[in-house]
C-alpha cells in the first residue's frame, strides 16, 4: 500500500526511518491507507527548513504579498471542498455535513487572516522631549503546532493561518488519528505560491514527532491543541527553552438553563452543543444545568431531541458519526458504565439514548447519543471530560448555586446561558470564568473572528480573530533621540 510522505522544504519524502503508521476508517475499523512516522530526525530537518524559509524569500515577503497568499490558499481549499470533505469523513469519522463545515471553516480562516495580513500596525508612542517612539509587531520565526484529531481543518486554519500571516515559518505536526487533511493542505499551500519550508508537515506519534518539536531549540513559540495532561509536557518542553506557548486545552462546559429561558429555542442548541462531532469537541456543552423548578419539563424535552437523533457511519451523513478510535470509544464507555440503566434512582442514570443505524459495520467505534440525569456535582460524569457524546444534568437552586457549578471543575473554556433577564445575563456572563460566553446562543457559528481559548485547566493565550495574530508576534519598541 503506498503512503503519505511528509513535506519539508517544499518536498515530499518519507521519514528517515523510512517507517509508517496505519490510516483507519473509524466508521468501519479498516485501514485504507499509511501515513509517514517521522521522529526527531524529521523534526530537525523540518525547523531547519522553516529557519532557512524564515531568513529568506519567507521572512521578506511584504505582508500583503503573504495575505495575497493566504487568500488564494483558502480559495483553493474552496475548489477542493469535496477532496477534503470526503478525506476528513473517512479519515475522522466525521458525518459528511460536519466536514463540509470544517472545510468551510478552513477556507474562512485563510481569507480572514489574509485580509489582516496588511492591516497589523504598530504604534507611536508620545514620550519625552526629543524622542519618537514607535512600535513594530514582528514574527516569533519558527513557530511549532501541535494539534489533536478532532477538528483538524479548523485547528490549522486557526493556528498555521494566523502565524503564517505574521511571517513565521511553521512546522506542523497533525494529530496520528487525523493527518490526511493536514498533508493535503500542505499540497494546496505550495500550489497557492508559499515558498518552500513556510510549512512544514511531520506526520507521526505524539511522543515522538510530538515531543522533539515541543523540545526543539529552533523554534521560538509553540502552540498546542489537544488535552490538559500533554499540555503540561508541553508547557514544561517550553520552560527548557524559554519560549512562549499558547495551550488551548479541555473542557466540561456548562449550558445553563434558567426558568424563564425560552425551552424550546434552546433545545436545539442543548443537543447539538454535545452531539456535533460525536461530543469530540473541545467546547462541547457537556454539563447541562437546570434551574429546579424547570428540571423536569427540560429533561423531557432534550430527551426527545436526543431520541430523535440517530448514530451511524460518517458516510450516511446522520446526527452523530463513530468516536475516532477504540481507545475513546471505550473510555466513553467507561463512563456510560457509571450510570445506572433507565430504571435506576439513586445518582446517575440514563434517560434518553439515540437510536443506531440498521446496519452499522461491526468494526465501527459507535457509541449513541446519552442523556444522564442526577448527577451528583462531584461525581467524575460532572467534572471530567469524557468527550463523547454524554450529556450530564445538573440541577441548580439560584444564580449564585449555578455559578459555583459551573465554575466547580477543573476547566473554564466556554458557558451558555439561557435566561431572558437582562441584568442576569451580565451578572452570569461576569461571573463565569470561561474564555467564551454564549447568552442564549452556543457556539456563535463556529465564529472565526472571535478571539477564542481558556482558563484555568482549559489553558491560556487565544486563537482567532485579531487577538490570535498578537499571540503570534512580539513587539518591539524602538525609541529615538533625536534633538
Ligand atoms: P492529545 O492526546 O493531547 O493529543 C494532541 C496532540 O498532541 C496530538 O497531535 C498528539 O499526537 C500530540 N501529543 C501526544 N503526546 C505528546 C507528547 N508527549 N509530546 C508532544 N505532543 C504529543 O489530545 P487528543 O486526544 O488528540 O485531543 C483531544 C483533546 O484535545 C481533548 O482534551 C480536547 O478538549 C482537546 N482540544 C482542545 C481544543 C481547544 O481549542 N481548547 C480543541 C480541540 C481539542 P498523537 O495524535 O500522535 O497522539
Ligand atoms: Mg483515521
Amino acid at each position: 500500500m503506498s503512503h503519505s510522505k511528509i513535506l519539508i522544504g517544499g518536498q515530499w519524502q518519507d521519514a528517515v526511518s523510512g517507517q509508517t503508521l496505519p490510516v483507519i476508517n473509524p466508521s468501519t475499523g479498516e485501514t485504507f491507507g499509511q501515513i509517514s512516522r517521522g521522529d526527531k530526525a524529521d523534526v530537525d530537518l523540518a525547523v531547519a527548513a522553516a529557519q532557512a524559509a524564515f531568513d529568506g524569500d519567507w521572512g521578506r515577503m511584504p505582508a500583503f504579498e503573504r495575505g495575497r497568499l493566504m487568500m488564494r490558499l483558502g480559495e483553493a481549499i474552496l475548489d477542493n471542498f469535496d477532496l477534503l470533505t470526503d478525506l476528513e469523513t473517512a479519515d475522522v469519522g466525521k458525518p459528511v455535513q460536519q466536514s463540509r463545515n470544517d472545510v468551510t471553516a478552513c477556507a474562512r480562516y485563510f481569507e480572514f487572516y489574509g485580509g489582516a495580513a496588511d492591516k497589523i500596525h504598530g504604534e507611536t508612542i508620545p514620550y519625552l522631549e526629543g524622542y519618537t517612539v514607535m512600535t513594530l509587531r514582528e514574527a516569533h520565526g519558527v513557530t511549532g503546532h501541535i494539534i489533536p484529531w478532532n477538528y483538524p481543518m479548523q485547528i490549522i486554519g486557526r493556528s498555521i493561518g494566523a502565524a503564517l500571516t505574521m511571517g513565521n515559518a511553521c512546522v506542523l505536526k497533525p494529530g496520528e488519528d487525523a493527518s490526511l487533511t493536514s498533508l493535503k493542505i500542505g499540497e494546496l499551500a505550495l500550489q497557492a505560491g508559499f515558498p518552500a519550508g513556510a510549512l512544514n508537515i511531520v506526520t507521526g506519534l505524539g511522543s515522538e514527532a510530538g515531543a522533539a518539536l515541543s523540545a526543539h531549540p529552533g523554534i521560538r513559540h509553540i502552540s498546542f491543541t489537544g488535552s490538559t495532561g500533554v499540555g503540561t509536557l508541553i508547557q514544561k518542553a517550553a520552560a527548557e527553552n524559554t519560549i512562549p506557548v499558547t495551550l488551548e486545552l479541555g473542557g466540561k462546559s456548562p449550558q445553563i438553563v434558567f426558568a424563564d429561558a425560552d425551552l424550546d429555542a434552546a433545545v436545539p442548541f442543548l443537543t447539538n452543543a454535545i452531539v456535533q462531532n460525536s461530543g469530540q469537541t473541545c467546547s462541547a456543552g457537556s454539563r447541562l444545568l437546570v434551574q429546579r423548578s424547570i428540571h423536569d419539563e427540560l429533561l423531557d424535552k432534550v430527551a426527545g431531541g436526543i431520541r430523535a437523533m440517530v448514530v451511524g457511519p460518517a458516510v450516511r451523513n446522520l446526527n452523530c458519526g463513530p468516536m475516532v478510535n477504540k481507545k475513546q470509544l471505550d473510555k466513553v464507555n467507561g463512563y456510560l458504565a457509571m450510570a445506572d440503566g433507565p430504571k435506576g434512582n439513586n445518582g446517575p442514570r440514563i434517560v434518553a439514548q439515540s437510536k443506531t443505524d440498521d446496519d452499522l459495520p461491526k468494526g465501527g467505534y459507535y457509541v449513541p447519543p446519552t442523556l444522564i440525569a442526577g448527577v451528583p456535582r462531584d461525581h467524575p460524569l460532572a467534572q471530567e471530560e469524557i468527550f463523547g457524546p454524554v450529556l450530564s444534568v445538573i440541577p441548580f437552586d439560584d444564580e449564585e448555586d449555578a455559578i459555583s457549578i459551573a465554575n466547580g471543575t477543573k476547566y473554564g473554556l466556554v458557558a451558555g446561558v439561557w435566561t431572558k433577564d437582562g441584568g442576569r445575563q451580565m451578572r452570569m456572563a461576569r461571573k463565569i470564568e470561561a474564555g467564551q460566553v454564549f447568552i442564549n446562543n452556543y457556539g456563535a457559528g463556529g465564529g472565526v473572528e472571535l478571539p477564542f481559548g481558556g482558563v484555568r485547566g482549559s489553558g491560556f493565550g487565544r486563537e482567532k480573530g485579531f487577538e490570535a495574530l498578537y499571540g503570534f508576534s512580539a513587539t518591539k519598541t524602538i525609541a529615538i533621540k533625536h534633538d
